[in-house]
């Protein structure tokens, strides 16, 4: 009997089969998660599908090297392959980016905004001070001129976007490093509109006078207006830093452009690799001329050594992303999540700010009598993967929540399309409606007979036209 094996199959099988003579626990979850992730209609807006190509750059012993320091200047030998791989990642993502400067290290996008962060105390706070008191670095400093410059790098402000309007917790809030270095404060969204109020903005920016100014989010549905972000920044005499951790998919694809460009009007962008740019998980910031020797200082300041395999796959990933395919991708996750908000708004659903511009829709469940934790959970039980999700001055705060947050990047790498994107919508009104709080409980409910195993069936049905890794059969 001869049978047709794709390259990727035996590739995956292989390596599965090699885990598994040491640790079969290991092999056997990895085969595991392929087939839950298979078999899953996943709406995490966050999450995505890398291509084979990405993952298996990362399986292998561009790991075992240590490359503290950027290409050409390690403090380790023998990094001439690892050199190869950044300056190539660096390379891909200037030009996908239109970027002067790219720095690939970061091993997450908190990491990759703690970079940005030191990176601008240092070029704003500290090399003043050096230069205050004539030397050239912090070694050389006195006891008394090192007190003060500690001092002052632990007074500063930061302006950033609310949590509960979509902001992350890493724009200086307190549970995260940012809060606790930074003395920060948020802009909201116009309670009638939800959409940033540039005008408010700009008045609460020119009283607060922060050193940062972050753009960015992680669940806002609409544009970003970078230009007027550098205006104000500009007036207040702020760094303007862009956070693109979810959107750096549409940037790259070119979806957004002109004022909504961020890498067009920041000084410093951030970004993860694995959400809508669909790499590998990790971070990355690109930044001006300007800023780059700082970046570049982010090993050994915030960062341990880069991950060689990971940057690899950077690469491979951001090669992908050069590609017209990947324009078309980006093109479709919008078109997807607009077709997705119409379906829901035709139901009855309310969205927070009335619809999308994004890869992302946030729908308000209070409405309907639930918190976001039990729409979740139905919409869990009834085959669909959301998450749950704060709204604009959310009464349940960002534990319950009374919002579920719904993304387009990884159903749209599956190749769903909006008449699929629509009759998810569908399925989710379908739920919601059939969905009660039990008594005045934020965490019980109760579905009506029958809908959650039929909508489980159609989900079923959704994604298994459209299959994961269609070339990896495991055995
Ligand atoms: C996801 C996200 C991050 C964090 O990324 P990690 O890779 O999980 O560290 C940072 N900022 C924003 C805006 C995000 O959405």
């Amino acid at each position: 009997m001869t049978t047709t094996t794709s390259r990727e199959s035996v590739a995956f099988q292989t390596a599965l089969e090699v885990i598994a003579e040491v640790e079969p626990t290991v092999a056997a979850a990895i085969g595991q998660e392929l087939a839950d992730q298979r078999s899953s209609l996943k709406l995490i807006a966050s999450e995505n599908y890398a291509s084979p190509a990405v993952l298996l750059a990362m399986g292998n012993w561009m790991s075992d090297k240590y490359a503290e320091g950027t290409p050409g200047r390690r403090f380790y030998a023998a990094c001439q392959n690892i050199d190869a791989v950044e300056r190539l990642a660096a390379d891909h993502a200037t030009a996908l980016f239109g970027a002067d400067h790219a720095y690939p290290q970061p091993h997450s996008g908190i990491d990759a905004n703690l970079v940005a962060f030191w990176a601008i105390l240092a070029h704003r706070v500290e090399a003043p001070a050096l230069a205050e008191a004539g030397v050239k670095n912090v070694d050389a400093m006195g006891a008394e001129d090192w007190a003060r410059l500690r001092r002052s790098l632990g007074d500063q402000r930061m302006l950033g976007m609310s949590l509960d309007a979509g902001g992350h917790l890493t724009h200086g809030f307190r549970p995260n490093i940012s809060g606790k270095m930074f003395e920060q404060a948020s802009y909201g969204t116009d309670p009638a509109t939800g959409l940033i109020d540039y005008a408010a903005l700009r008045a609460q920016a020119q009283e607060f006078r922060p050193l940062i100014l972050v753009a960015g989010y992680s669940a806002y549905p609409r544009l970003v207006d970078f230009a007027a972000m550098r205006e104000i920044a500009d007036e207040v005499g702020a760094t303007l830093m862009v956070d693109m951790a979810h959107f750096a998919g549409l940037v790259a694809g070119k979806v957004l452009t002109g004022d909504f460009d961020p890498v067009a009007h920041a000084d410093v962008v951030t970004t993860t690799t694995h959400k809508s740019l669909r790499g590998p998980r990790g971070g990355m910031v690109l930044c001006t001329e300007e800023y780059a020797p700082s970046v570049d200082r982010g090993c050994p300041l915030v960062l341990g050594g880069p991950l060689g395999n990971v940057m690899a796959a950077k690469a491979v990933a951001f090669a992908e992303a050069r590609r017209p395919e990947f324009a078309d991708y980006a093109q479709r996750i919008v078109d997807n999540s607009r077709a997705l908000a119409e379906a829901l708004l035709r139901r009855g659903v309310t969205l927070v700010t009335g619809g999308t511009d994004n890869h992302l829709v946030l729908a308000d469940v209070s409405g309907a009598g639930l918190t976001g934790r039990q729409a979740e959970a139905a919409l869990l039980e009834s085959g669909l993967v959301t998450n749950r999700n704060a709204v604009p001055g959310d009464p349940n705060g960002p534990w319950y929540t009374s919002g579920v947050r719904l993304g387009t990047p990884a159903l749209t790498t599956r190749g769903l399309g909006t008449a699929e994107l629509a009759e998810v919508g569908d399925l989710m009104a379908d739920v919601l409606e059939a969905t009660t709080a039990e008594g005045d409980s934020k965490v019980k409910f109760r579905i009506a007979d029958g809908v959650a195993e039929r909508t489980r069936a159609r989900a079923a049905e959704i994604v298994g036209a459209h299959p994961l890794y269609p070339g990896v059969e495991l055995v």
